[in-house]
């Protein structure tokens, strides 16, 4: 490890504690977010300051997400449906969330809309030794071929929850999803019981909007 390596670790260690500080407290998160090098995942500008709880721009007018939504999100995820399993994510973006997901040990498979972000993260994650399952395409519809998921995280906000990510859950699956109008959204989730779902609601986030046949047009 070298002095940057080093420098980079601590920089990890306390934006931990501060995620731990503001309520944050899974032990496997915190640990997956202590593991997972964000400076890697962020643009060359913003590598500096990787490990402050901001959303940085990733070009094409996209974000990486807060380490605190990403905690928050993941925490949801893993109380509900823990390691291992099989997620979908809908939002490849900077390639950071799916990343904690792999570090967690589930078996990871992401959708992005972007296709210039899904080739930078599909040679990002070859560098890393990342086996994540990338692919282009309109995540509001989910992956088909790949379903059923144990879990579904949707890291943009969507205008109500497509019904195709909620069939391709299967049984006790959750789906983890940003719900509500373009500047404003509630955490929703939703757990499939047989043929019913279960629907829980949790904190208010502004994320990016899911743009797509069941997202905004
Ligand atoms: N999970 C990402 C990360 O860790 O960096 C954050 C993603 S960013 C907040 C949201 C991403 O969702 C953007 O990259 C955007 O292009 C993507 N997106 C929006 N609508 C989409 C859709 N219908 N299908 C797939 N990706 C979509």
């Amino acid at each position: 490890m070298d002095a940057s390596d080093r420098l980079m670790a601590m920089k990890r260690m306390e934006m931990v504690q501060s995620l731990r500080q503001k309520g944050l407290v899974n032990e496997q998160v915190l640990d997956a977010m202590q593991r997972v090098e964000r400076h890697r995942f962020v643009n060359r500008e913003s590598s500096v300051s990787a490990y402050e709880d901001s959303a940085y721009p990733i070009g094409y007018g996209q974000t990486i997400s807060q380490p605190y939504t990403v905690a928050y999100m993941t925490t949801l995820l893993l109380e509900r449906c823990p390691p291992p399993g099989k997620i979908l994510e809908i939002g490849t973006g900077s390639g950071y969330q799916a990343a904690i997901l792999d570090a967690l040990g589930y078996r990871v498979y992401s959708v992005e809309r972007i296709p210039e972000l899904h080739d930078r993260v599909v040679g990002l994650f070859k560098r890393l030794g990342l086996a994540i399952s990338c692919r282009v395409g309109d995540g509001s519809l989910g992956w088909e071929e790949e379903a059923p998921f144990d879990g579904i995280i949707v890291t943009a906000a969507a205008p109500r929850c497509p019904e195709h990510l909620l069939e391709q859950l299967g049984d006790n699956g959750c789906l983890v999803i940003p719900v509500g109008e373009q500047n404003m959204q509630q955490m929703t989730v939703y757990r499939r019981v047989g043929e019913r779902f279960e629907k829980e609601l949790f904190h208010h986030f502004a994320f990016v909007p899911l743009i797509g046949r069941e997202g905004w047009n």
